[in-house]
């Protein structure tokens, strides 16, 4: 009996041959140095940091070199699949503008020439490569059980060899076809390995984009390919996959950086050319005694990609930390151009750290806390909008009755050099501008005594100084008017010349006002306060004062 006769036995149903597959799935028609490179999570429902900074890399550098993006979704282990886990994981990436090229649009839609996207549906395309590897004798169907599995390691362990099913120990390696086809054909449950060919005392050399050339020893394990319910592993899926889809760059965690001369060996055995490969570090967190660990979803909220939109923290901002982690020079570029935007940015391979990056998560609130600062009003406006909608009803119903007014609040002090960095976050916002809505001040936020004496002058200012209309050098000339008119220095320097002159400088007075109409001693530009507020509102403030 020949490895024909086998393969037919195993394989009766399929029809087409690998060839008809290199037909179906040509060679892309790409310009040189197009990156093809894919996202592959398991339906999970949801993306974490750690991937999606994964998958915004593997985004990137097909945007940078003209090149094609597509979502994959490997689904072969059911037990990471959740019921709906595709569209969680297409919505997180969008809300990220992670946006795909080709592949899994929706939970049941797909777009591009390359697909089946979602493995369970290439069966029949596995089926067909199978059954070319067993024709060729580059793999065998096993029989062992689990218990003869466990007891081949209990002998290995005993005479302390290499753990493994592999060469002399790989029990149905060299098995007859007669019997194999017995076995088949009495229905005995079996998965299909590959009988390797490599040998662990030689090196393959496998260039990696990322860690360089790295000396490995080669595969020699008969690695199971599919399993007994005839569901390819991962091994195997990403071989025929990334084969038939065009991958020119298979970028993945560094836990598969291990299985990668098995991976080698697969290619060769079809004769394909192998991909480049680019093994990305762990996303890791430094914990409070200063120990590195894993960035985790059950102890770390900022793991979640949920918690950015909750927070709202803006989604650029999080771009631009993830490329910051990305890329090691990014920051100090972003530094000289702060007028380009990511886009303008090309990612290179060489910079990304090989041994993997630190989720900073202060970092990350301060670089979205400058990106804020340079936003339009109209822009912090409108985040805050669509922020407040979903998690703050009141002040998004503020929001919205006020719009000139609140886009005027988020300009103060922001149409220059050096703008104002009040905020990191939408969630951020109202906790610092509150006191510009008459509807949130109701007085009960003057909690400090007022003298008599600073009432008056306060009173006197308004009343007989204050004019909306004065620009801010007039406004200013009546405020050292009044310090004048009270015993207080004109400039702070008078004051400190001789202090026993004065009962303070005009610096106090504008405390007084300044808390007078916010309730605070820290405000951004009062003279821009008092202009938004505008009097009406100030002398309801001064009345709620003056009846405490
Ligand atoms: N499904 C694999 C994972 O989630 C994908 C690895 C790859 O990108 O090849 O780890």
């Amino acid at each position: 009996m020949t490895n024909k006769d086998l393969a037919e036995i195993m394989y009766p149903n399929v029809t087409k041959t690998i060839e008809d597959y290199e037909k179906m799935y040509p060679e892309r028609d790409l310009a040189e140095g197009a990156i093809v490179s894919r996202f592959a999570p398991s339906p999970t429902g949801f993306v974490h940091m750690g991937s999606l900074l994964t998958a915004f890399i593997e985004r990137k550098f097909p945007k940078d070199t003209n090149g094609v993006f597509y979502l994959r979704i490997e689904d072969t282990d059911q037990k990471r699949s959740v019921e709906n886990g595709i569209q969680g994981i297409i919505d997180d990436l969008a809300n990220f503008d992670i946006t795909i090229d080709e592949g899994v649009v929706s939970e049941n839609q797909e777009k591009g020439a390359y697909g089946p996207y979602i493995q369970t549906k290439r069966k029949e395309i596995y089926e067909t490569f199978a059954k070319y590897l067993v024709e060729n004798d580059y793999a065998y169907p096993c029989f062992c059980s689990a218990d003869d599995i466990e007891s081949i390691r209990t002998m290995q362990e005993k005479h302390k060899h290499r753990i493994g099913y592999y060469g002399k120990f790989a029990k149905c390696r060299n098995m007859s076809n007669e019997e194999r086809i017995e076995r088949i054909k009495n229905g005995e449950p079996y998965v299909l390995r590959i009988k390797s060919t490599g040998d662990f005392n030689k090196k393959i050399t496998i260039n990696d984009c990322v860690r360089g050339k790295i000396d490995y020893p080669e595969n020699d394990i008969d690695h199971v390919l599919i399993k007994s319910d005839g569901i390819p592993v991962y091994h195997f899926a990403h071989v025929v996959d990334d084969h038939l889809m065009r991958t020119t760059h298979v970028m993945r965690g560094e836990e598969w950086f291990p299985s990668t001369p098995l991976h080698i060996e697969l290619f060769k055995k079809f004769g394909f050319k192998v991909p480049k490969y680019a093994h990305l570090g762990l996303v890791m967190k430094i914990d409070e005694d200063g120990s590195r660990r894993k960035l985790s979803k059950r102890k770390d909220p900022e793991a979640a990609v949920s918690f950015y939109h909750e927070k709202g923290i803006p989604t650029e901002a999080v771009k631009l930390y993830l490329t910051t982690i990305a890329n090691t020079n990014f920051e100090a570029w972003y530094d000289q151009n702060k007028d380009k935007t990511i886009d303008d940015f090309k990612l290179e391979f060489k910079k990304i750290s090989a041994s993997g990056t630190l989720f900073d998560l202060d970092k990350l609130i301060n670089i979205s806390k400058n990106y804020m600062s340079r936003l339009k009003a109209a822009e912090v406006y409108e985040g805050a909008v669509s922020w407040a909608e979903e998690f703050d009803k009141d002040f998004y119903d503020l929001l919205i009755k006020y719009k000139e007014y609140a886009t005027e609040v988020f300009n103060v002090e922001r149409e220059q050099k050096k703008p104002r960095k009040d905020f990191a976050m939408y969630s951020e916002i109202k906790q610092s501008v509150w006191y510009m809505f008459k509807e949130l001040f109701d007085g009960s936020t003057y909690t400090e005594e007022v003298s008599a004496d600073s009432m008056a002058i306060i009173k006197d200012y308004f009343a007989n100084y204050y004019n909306e209309e004065d620009l801010k050098d007039e406004w200013y000339n009546k405020l050292k008017l009044i310090a004048e008119k009270y015993g207080y220095a004109k400039e702070v320097k008078e004051y400190k010349e001789n202090p026993d002159n004065y009962k303070g400088h005009v610096g106090d007075i504008c405390e007084m006002i300044r808390y007078a109409v916010t309730s605070l001693h820290q405000t951004p530009d009062l003279y821009e306060i008092e202009r938004i507020l505008g009097k009406e509102e100030i002398n309801r403030r001064l009345s709620l004062l003056e009846a405490r």
